[in-house]
């Protein structure tokens, strides 16, 4: 592959990767030997470096500490037999966090930076990639502002910088969800089609709250009604009713989630009957008391699926048959088979590093 970036690599000393243990691996806790950086000046990204994995220094005054002006990524990489890495959808993530950025007045990346970046990082620490079944090398890219000015306005420079963490086999127990009617993620015209740092600080309260109640997520509907499903938590959701894949449509207030399409994308392929529509929640109460819901799943980057079994509306817990869950387990294991090079890739789906 020809290599368009100029790249400055610092290796560290001495890797760390000796001390790792891929059968117990401390969920984002224990990071890998480097990390990508470049830097933009408020015309052009230059400075493009790996270095060994450590602190960064910022002023006190930096603009995404005090007003988030900060979007992220998050990916993974997975090792299949042969010991190759394959990357999952890696331009889709590029691509996103472009949108991202410009909603936040943050310049875009080049896919090269992007892309070059992630691989030659990747490539150094190939080791990081664990091949105990089920695990991945979660792949965090990010960017924020760093102007030393405390007042309100875009700031004119920001750091792009990548870095990557072993994580365990995601053995998802079926969670419990409830449905909020109260406290909002997203409003039309707001943020949430963004991976942007509020999102989630706004979050983390209500979220909390359902966990006090002993549910384990939120399903998020929208901001003006709290009428129509929207979101699990940091995942896209997803019903199967009658045989039928429902998931809303994306937007200002649904974030265009990567594994949400690949699911749809295999749904379709499999010939199975898919609906991107909008699901009021009066909906889904009704399908389940008449015993229509087959399943209900959380789609997302850190889980795959999450099976859900029980959902709370207004006080009520409507337990679900996880017997039932046929497709959630079937698009599982074919994205896995797909991720770890154990399936034909069809759609073009892998990133051989
Ligand atoms: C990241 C994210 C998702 C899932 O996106 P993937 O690309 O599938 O990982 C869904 N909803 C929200 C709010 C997210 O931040």
């Amino acid at each position: 592959m020809v290599h368009t970036l100029d790249i400055r690599v610092e290796k560290v000393a001495q890797s760390r990767v000796a001390e790792m243990d891929f059968h117990n691996i401390d969920f984002a806790r224990q990071y890998a030997d480097h990390m990508f950086i470049a830097d933009y000046d408020g015309n052009e990204w230059h400075d493009f470096r790996i270095v060994p994995y450590g602190n960064i220094s910022i002023s006190p005054a930096n603009p995404a500490i005090h007003y988030g002006q900060s979007v992220f990524e998050g990916l993974k990489a997975y090792k299949n037999a042969a010991g190759e890495v394959l990357i999952f959808r890696p331009h889709k993530n590029f691509e996103r966090m472009n949108i991202s950025a410009e909603r936040m007045m943050m310049p875009q990346l080049s896919e090269e930076i992007f892309m070059e970046g992630m691989r030659e990082l990747i490539n150094l620490d190939r080791d990081w990639v664990p091949d105990v079944a089920g695990t991945s090398l979660y792949i965090r890219p990010f960017m924020f502002a760093t102007d030393e000015y405390i007042g309100v306005r875009p700031s004119d420079t920001f750091t792009f910088m990548i870095i990557t963490c072993p994580v365990g086999a995601y053995y998802a127990r079926p969670v419990k969800v409830k449905i909020e009617e109260h406290y909002t993620r997203a409003v039309k015209g707001g943020t949430g089609f963004a991976k942007t740092a509020g999102n989630y600080a706004a979050s983390l309260y209500p979220a909390h709250l359902a966990q006090k109640e002993g549910y384990d997520q939120l399903i998020w509907t929208d901001g003006q009604f709290h009428k129509l499903i929207e979101e699990s938590g940091t995942m896209n959701i997803m019903f199967v009713i009658n045989n039928t894949l429902i998931t809303a449509p994306v937007g200002d207030t649904i974030l265009n989630g990567i594994t949400r399409d690949s699911v749809l994308e295999l749904a379709r392929d499999w010939g199975m009957k898919v609906e991107v529509r909008p699901l009021e929640v009066e909906e889904l109460i009704a399908a389940i008391e008449d015993n229509q819901l087959q399943e209900a799943f959380g789609v997302g980057t850190a889980a795959t699926i999450a099976h859900i079994e029980v959902i709370a509306y207004r006080g009520h817990d409507y337990p679900l048959d996880l017997g039932r869950r046929q497709f959630s387990a079937k698009v599982l294991d074919a994205l896995n088979d797909i991720r770890y090079g154990r399936a034909e890739d069809k759609f073009g789906w892998n990133y051989r590093v």
